[in-house]
């Protein structure tokens, strides 16, 4: 993906967000929880299972010379053992899109996950900070 369609697809996530994103960590152990989930009609675990997939073709059909990175740390990930999958997702019942990316075994065990996550989201929104707005998934604005 090049850099204009991969700024133009975070511009539009963006948009659609309305500035506010659930950000959902999806490791392994999630994946049965999720599909059944799914199955039972919620959308939201759909969309999750649906970036994870995604997430986890680009992996695999990556280019030897040119991976996946971590979302967190400049470390390739070849391999979708022990990863992490970070989707943020507009935080709206109707939400079509979110951002789907993967975290190294490294960053995913870190104490401070969530401080390297809300850095990488800096990157691309500097005002970007996390609210709480109910117990369940951290959320970015
Ligand atoms: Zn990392």
């Amino acid at each position: 993906m090049s850099a204009t369609i991969w700024a133009d697809a975070i511009g539009e996530v963006h948009r659609e967000a309305a500035g506010v994103l659930t950000v959902h960590y999806v490791s392994g152990e999630d994946g049965p929880r999720l599909l059944m989930e799914s199955m039972l009609g919620d959308k939201r675990a759909t969309q999750v299972m649906t970036a994870v997939v995604d997430c986890l073709r680009a992996i695999r059909t990556a280019p030897r010379r040119k991976p996946t990175l971590c979302l967190c740390c400049p470390r390739a990930i070849r391999d979708p053992a022990g990863v992490v999958f970070c989707i943020a997702i507009p935080d709206r019942p109707d939400a079509r899109q979110g951002i789907g990316t993967a975290i190294c075994s490294r960053c995913a065990t870190a104490p401070d996950r969530s401080e390297r996550t809300l850095a990488a989201f800096r990157r691309v929104w500097p005002d970007a900070r996390e609210i709480q707005i109910a117990a369940g998934p951290e959320r970015v604005q």
